[in-house]
């Protein structure tokens, strides 16, 4: 088998390649295209930069709607996420490094099945919605509607270019309910379903951070140890709910 590259210009031949080849979708490369520095890619690869329908980012109604395709770059650029999506916003300005915002993607991101995946952790507090057709990630839906205040924060072992040890985004609804995951300190990102709950039942921060204790799955790897990730855990939970405080 050789190295196949397709160039789909819709939505629809991307995913009927896919499953006629069960070749892998190429966004931006970063993860991809590093993957394989090692060993050259043989098999199908298909190529989504030639699909409009899954590029920009722009409202409709109350619903902001980000295609898969958008980089952090355009993201952060577009001055959209400034206000309620304050938590993606940070991540598309601070995640990776230049090179790595201007060609990493918001599909790619999720797609690249991360536990420590920056904007993973701010859709799930976000409680977005990701659109699929067969297995592509088409668009990711935020609602004005439910997001009141939102923020994110990570600790890496440096500033930039740098995997989180873990991340953290708070999301303070229109309801005056609390969403809160966290990344890296479990096998996937993780909903804090406990921890929202003793906030969203106006909890001290004691009881908050009792319950995150109780949640998180740290383990010791080479970005970091199980005791530094429990350690870290509160500090940023204290520091993202002063941020989305009424
Ligand atoms: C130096 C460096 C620093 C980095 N720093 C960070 C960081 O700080 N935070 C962070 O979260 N990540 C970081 N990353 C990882 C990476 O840049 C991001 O996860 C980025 O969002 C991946 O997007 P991409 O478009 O490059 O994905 P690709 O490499 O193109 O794809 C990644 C995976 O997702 C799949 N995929 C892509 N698009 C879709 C889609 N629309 N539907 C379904 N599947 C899809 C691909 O098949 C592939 O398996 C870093 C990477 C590098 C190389």
């Amino acid at each position: 088998m050789a190295f196949v590259l397709h160039t789909p210009e819709t939505i629809k031949q991307a995913v009927r390649l896919q499953r006629e080849t069960g070749g892998e979708y190429l966004a931006g490369g970063t993860v991809l295209l590093v993957r394989h520095a090692a060993k050259p890619i043989d098999g199908h690869v298909i190529s989504l930069q030639g699909i409009p329908e899954l590029k920009g980012i722009g409202y409709r109604g109350p619903v902001l709607r980000i295609g898969a395709l958008t980089t952090f770059t355009e993201m952060h650029k577009s001055g959209l996420l400034g206000g309620h999506f304050k938590a993606l916003d940070e991540v598309s300005r601070i995640m990776g490094g230049p090179q790595v915002r201007n060609r990493g993607t918001l599909g790619g991101n999720i797609g690249s099945n991360s536990s420590a995946a920056d904007a993973v952790t701010a859709l799930v507090a976000l409680d977005a919605v990701i659109r699929r057709e067969g297995n592509l990630i088409t668009c990711i839906e935020l609602s004005d509607e439910k997001v009141a205040a939102s923020a994110f924060a990570k600790v890496g072992r440096r500033n930039a270019m740098a995997v989180s040890v873990a991340n953290m985004a708070v999301a303070r609804m229109t309801d005056g309910s609390y969403r809160v995951a966290v990344g890296a300190c479990a096998p996937t990102v993780l909903f804090c379903q406990k921890t929202s709950a003793v906030l969203s039942s106006g909890g001290t921060f004691d009881e908050a951070a009792q319950a995150l204790q109780s949640e998180i799955q740290p383990r010791t790897d080479r970005w970091g140890t199980e005791e530094y990730r429990r350690a870290v855990c509160p500090n940023l939970l204290e520091r993202l709910l002063a941020e989305v405080a009424p």
